[in-house]
């Protein structure tokens, strides 16, 4: 999900992602006989390299992958078996090809190991500073040219002495693992896993203080999540957390992807931030995890595809992930009352009386976080004014409740779960017309509701007035923190 001001790229295929990852409490099933079967091994020493086994289900002329390669295959891969079989790229494809007509049912490659974001898709391996490496499991996948393809099922080797962490399995032994083309991101290495609500595993080679705090953070984060929407997750959920060095020296870079029940982030910060008490990283760093864990609950265990809806699923993270943060420690009141402020500010700075819904247009969708943000917090003061000890994850749990497991919802169903936990008629007013427009009168409105709901908005130059073209508001108090 995207983060002003930070060098990131998120959201790849957030919305909309179905999944089918294995269910941890069956055995495996056998083999389909209609599927296609690659083991994977992390090469034992030596060339960071990767041998590839196919099976196929019938014998080919040729097979196509599922997913582009974006010219990596053709310098990384090496094909063994069929001899003289090659890669080929044909437009944004790329299809192997025995040699002379001849058929396979079998292929054997080597992979080295290649580290290349591509422009809009998922990179392939990500390496930790330690030598371990994540690898997107969604570049394995073949097809015969059917509209659909066939199923892939994943067998997954460390080195010796490392372990495999994939979908909520942890094991220094060969994993099985099966999803949907869509794929997934393993880790080979030889790092903890942390394993208590989440499956974990944070590079070694993050700054002593980060990592632990990270570490420590994880497990309470959830069991937050979880026992105040009323909702537990439905799957396994991993997150894995790479670091490295950037070379700015100020710099805090973060970027990552979620996939389904899996959110990979990577930290990069420049030398002047690896002193173990810079005020900035933890905060930042801990927002964008404790952000996009609340994905899982806001856009897997429930989704939506509403168009112009992401402030729902925005805001909802961005209040989640301060609201947790301030309960558990990580930040102080005063830190959530600053963001809280910017967001007001910003929101009313950029809509410029466009409906919230039409902010997917370049430039604009910082609004899905800001005016998502201030909408969750009028939601969640309001619905306290009527049930004193009611809050944002109650809100949304009610929605979660409402939809089940893997239910759609939209802004309809939002509203009525809000309304449900005693947020007022007046308070949804203010949001449905912030969302839908007209917005000319937005500045007015939004200060005049946030007034009626405690938090006190001020001119930042305290002279009463907010100026038109630049509203900027402090907000005095935040009603639902002490
Ligand atoms: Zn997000």
């Amino acid at each position: 999900m995207r983060h002003k001001g930070l060098a990131i790229w998120m959201a790849l295929l957030f919305l909309g992602a179905c999944s089918a990852r294995r269910d941890a409490t069956r055995p495996p099933a056998p083999a389909q006989a209609s599927a296609i079967t690659v083991r994977v091994q992390r090469a034992a020493s030596g060339a960071d390299t990767w041998s590839l086994t196919y099976e196929l289900p019938t014998p080919s002329h040729s097979v196509r992958f599922t997913r582009p390669g974006h010219g990596s295959r053709q310098s990384h891969w090496r094909v063994l078996e069929p001899a003289g079989a090659s890669i080929e790229r044909q437009g944004d494809e790329d299809v192997l090809s025995a040699p002379d007509g001849s058929s396979f049912r079998s292929l054997r490659l080597e992979v080295s190991t290649y580290v290349e974001k591509p422009e809009k898709d998922y990179q392939v391996f990500i390496p930790y500073s330690d030598g371990a490496v994540l690898l997107y499991t969604g570049v394995l996948g073949l097809t015969f040219g059917e509209a659909e393809p066939p199923p892939l099922h994943v067998f997954l080797t460390p080195r010796p002495g490392e372990r495999v962490v994939v979908a909520g399995q942890s094991s220094e032994h060969e994993v099985r693992w099966e999803g949907s083309p869509q794929g997934t991101y393993a880790y080979f290495g030889a790092g903890s896993a942390v394993q208590d609500g989440v499956t974990a595993v944070v590079d070694p080679g993050m700054p002593r203080p980060l990592r632990e705090h990270i570490e420590s953070l994880l497990p309470r984060l959830f069991a937050l999540y979880t026992a105040r929407t009323g909702s537990p997750l439905t799957f396994e959920p991993a997150l894995f957390i790479s670091f490295g060095p950037s070379p700015n020296p100020g710099s805090i870079n973060m970027s990552g992807g979620t996939l389904p029940g899996l959110v990979q982030l990577d930290i990069r910060l420049g030398a002047n931030r690896l002193a173990d008490a810079d005020p900035e990283v933890i905060p930042r760093v801990s927002e964008l995890v404790a952000h996009e864990a609340a994905h899982l609950w806001n856009g897997e265990l429930a989704v939506h595809e509403v168009p112009g809806g992401d402030w729902m699923h925005e805001g909802g993270a961005e209040a989640f992930s301060l609201r947790a943060l301030a309960e558990l420690g990580t930040v102080p009141v005063e830190y959530v009352r600053t963001r809280l402020s910017d967001a007001v500010s910003e929101c009313l700075l950029k809509l410029e009386g466009a409906p919230l819904r039409a902010s997917s247009r370049p430039g604009k969708y910082t609004n899905y976080y800001r005016c998502g943000l201030i909408i969750s917090a009028m939601a969640e003061a309001s619905a306290r004014q009527a049930r004193p000890g009611t809050d944002i994850f109650a809100l949304w749990g009610r929605l979660l409740r409402e939809v089940g497991p893997r239910g759609h919802y939209d802004e309809a169903r939002l509203y009525a779960a809000f309304s449900s936990e005693g947020v007022s008629q007046r308070t949804l007013a203010v949001i449905r017309q912030l969302v839908d427009g007209p917005n000319v009168d937005a500045e007015a409105q939004v200060l005049a509701e946030l007034r009626l709901l405690g938090f006190e908005p001020q001119a930042c130059d305290g002279d009463g007035k907010l100026a038109r073209r630049t509203p900027c508001v402090r907000l005095g108090r935040v009603p639902f923190l002490p």
